[in-house]
Parts: structure tokens; C-alpha cells; sequence
């Protein structure tokens, strides 16, 4: 169970950051899923939920999703649904349970870099920033990569170019964690491989991109990636079952892709 000394409602992202820096047993709040599962004694939570990060928006040929835009606000947006194929709405469908996702936010989805993340890996195939209150706008690929912040995540600016992806993933139950999740992103030449739930965090597979936009079959780019890419073992599946069901899952994902396009 965790606790809460003091709560507190943010009147700016200013104000929440400062609060964040003033003291590490402080916390940002977002849906409060993950945090109940833990044992955190929390001395000021920081509450973002009166700061209008709930949006997703579209304009200057990118697409803005606020901090604060729960799992099924993604799901079921118009908008997302019309784009890349569908993959962000379709990459959240599978996570726990309706309730949990009117509940689970993006922001906190992204900020904690989870290894088993749908969300991570589907952003990663397209041309996905962050923008982090005191970090600023860096790509999201940049942010995956940094030690952990003490900073608040605003938004995930995404470029709305007509990119043509596919999502799939591999689960031993319906809702639960995936054993290893896969994205593909083509605009003309120009692809993104990621592979997610590895079970470290998601990650490019650059020699498959590569070689799909020499012209590579989706076997070939398959297997490269499955070659490029470390896998590990955790109670849900071995590094060598990872390691082929990247092959089978980024044929799929390339194909459809090109089915698309
Ligand atoms: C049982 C369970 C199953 C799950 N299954 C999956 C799955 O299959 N696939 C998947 O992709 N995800 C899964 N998740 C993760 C889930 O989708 C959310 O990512 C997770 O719950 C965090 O979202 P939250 O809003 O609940 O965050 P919280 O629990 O409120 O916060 C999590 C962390 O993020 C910090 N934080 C919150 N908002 C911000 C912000 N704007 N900026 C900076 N820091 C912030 C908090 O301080 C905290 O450290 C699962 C989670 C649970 C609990």
C-alpha cells in the first residue's frame, strides 16, 4: 500500500516541478495504477489533473497528447483511429481491463519507461517527441535512453505524416503483460522497426530498417532485426523464444505495413 502525506492540486507546471525538486519523497500523480501497486510513502503528491493536460489535438502537421489523456481516451479518439494505421488505439486495447484504462495516463505510461511497454513501442515506430517541462522537446527515442529525470512530462508531439504502421503483440493471456510487442512505421522509403517488451524497454531495429528501405523482403528484415536486437528471459518466456517470436512478429508487421501503403 502506498501513502500520502499531503496532497496537492498544481496551479501550474511550474509549481508542480518546483514541489517535485524540492524534495525526492515527493510525486507527480497519474492515474495512481501503478503507484498502488507499490509501497511508495509519498510526502506531497502533486496532482496535475486541473492543468488541461487531457487533450489530443492536431495542427502544424503534428499531433499534441497531453500528459494527463487516460489509455482510453487513446483508444477511442477519432483522430488516432484514422492514423497510422490505427496502432496507437489498437496497442492500449489489450492492457488489463476498460476501468484500468479510464484510469491509466499517457504521461506516466511514457515518463516511467516501462520494459513491457505497448505504448513505448508503438510511438517508437513513428516520429514521436516528448515535451518534458524542464527537459524540453527531445525524441522520444533521445528520452528512452536518458537515466531518470526528476522532471514532468507535458505532451507527446507526434508528426502527422501519413505514415503507414502496424502493431502486434504476443501475450499468454488476453490482458496480461505482453511477452514481446512489435511496431512498424513506413513513410516512402523511410521505416521504423521497434521492439518492445524484450522485456527490457522498446527499442530500434535499425539493420532491418535499413534493409527495408533497400528493398529487403520481410523475411530478411525479420531476421536481422531478431539477429540486431538483445533479448532476456523473465518468468513469462526465455530470450530464445523472444528471439523467434521477433521473427514471426516483425514479418507480420511489415507485411501489413506494405498491405497498407
Ligand atoms: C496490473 C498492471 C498491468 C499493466 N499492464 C500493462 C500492459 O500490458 N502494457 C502496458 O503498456 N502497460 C501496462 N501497465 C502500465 C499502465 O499502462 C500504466 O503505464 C501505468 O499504470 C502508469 O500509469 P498511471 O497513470 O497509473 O501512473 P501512476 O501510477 O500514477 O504513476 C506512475 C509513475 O509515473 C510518474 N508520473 C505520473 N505522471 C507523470 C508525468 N506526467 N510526468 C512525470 N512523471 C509522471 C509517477 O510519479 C509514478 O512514478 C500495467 C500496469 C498495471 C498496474
Amino acid at each position: 500500500m502506498y501513502t500520502i502525506k499531503s496532497y496537492q492540486f498544481a496551479q501550474s507546471l511550474d509549481e508542480a516541478c518546483e514541489l517535485l525538486q524540492k524534495d525526492s519523497k515527493n510525486a507527480v500523480l497519474g492515474g495512481c495504477c501503478w503507484l498502488k501497486m507499490g509501497h511508495k510513502k509519498i510526502r506531497t503528491a502533486i496532482d496535475l489533473s486541473r492543468l488541461d493536460l487531457s487533450y489530443i489535438t492536431e495542427g502544424d502537421g503534428k499531433i499534441y497528447i497531453g500528459a494527463t489523456t487516460t489509455l482510453r481516451e487513446l483508444e477511442t479518439s477519432p483522430l488516432l483511429q484514422k492514423r497510422f494505421g490505427g496502432i496507437l488505439p489498437q496497442c492500449v486495447h489489450n492492457i488489463v481491463g476498460v476501468q484500468f484504462r479510464n484510469m491509466a495516463t499517457v504521461g506516466a505510461s511514457v515518463f516511467s519507461r516501462y520494459g513491457f511497454s505497448d505504448i513505448i513501442t508503438a510511438l517508437l515506430a513513428l516520429d514521436t517527441s516528448v515535451e518534458l517541462h524542464l527537459g524540453g522537446v527531445m525524441p522520444l527515442e533521445e528520452f528512452i535512453a536518458l537515466p531518470p529525470q526528476r522532471d514532468i512530462l507535458k505532451q507527446l508531439i507526434i508528426a502527422d505524416d501519413g505514415r503507414t504502421a502496424a502493431y502486434q503483440s504476443m501475450r499468454n493471456t488476453a490482458t496480461d503483460f505482453p511477452v514481446l510487442a512489435v511496431a512498424a512505421g513506413c513513410l516512402e522509403d523511410d521505416w521504423k522497426i521497434s521492439v518492445g517488451a524484450r522485456p527490457a524497454c522498446a527499442a530500434l531495429a535499425v539493420n532491418a530498417a535499413k534493409l527495408l528501405s533497400q528493398g529487403a523482403s520481410a523475411e530478411q528484415a525479420a531476421e536481422a532485426a531478431a539477429k540486431e536486437l538483445t533479448f532476456g528471459d523473465n518468468l513469462r518466456a526465455s530470450a530464445e523464444y523472444r528471439r523467434l517470436l521477433a521473427e514471426v512478429l516483425v514479418k507480420r508487421a511489415v507485411q501489413q505495413c506494405r498491405e497498407e501503403a
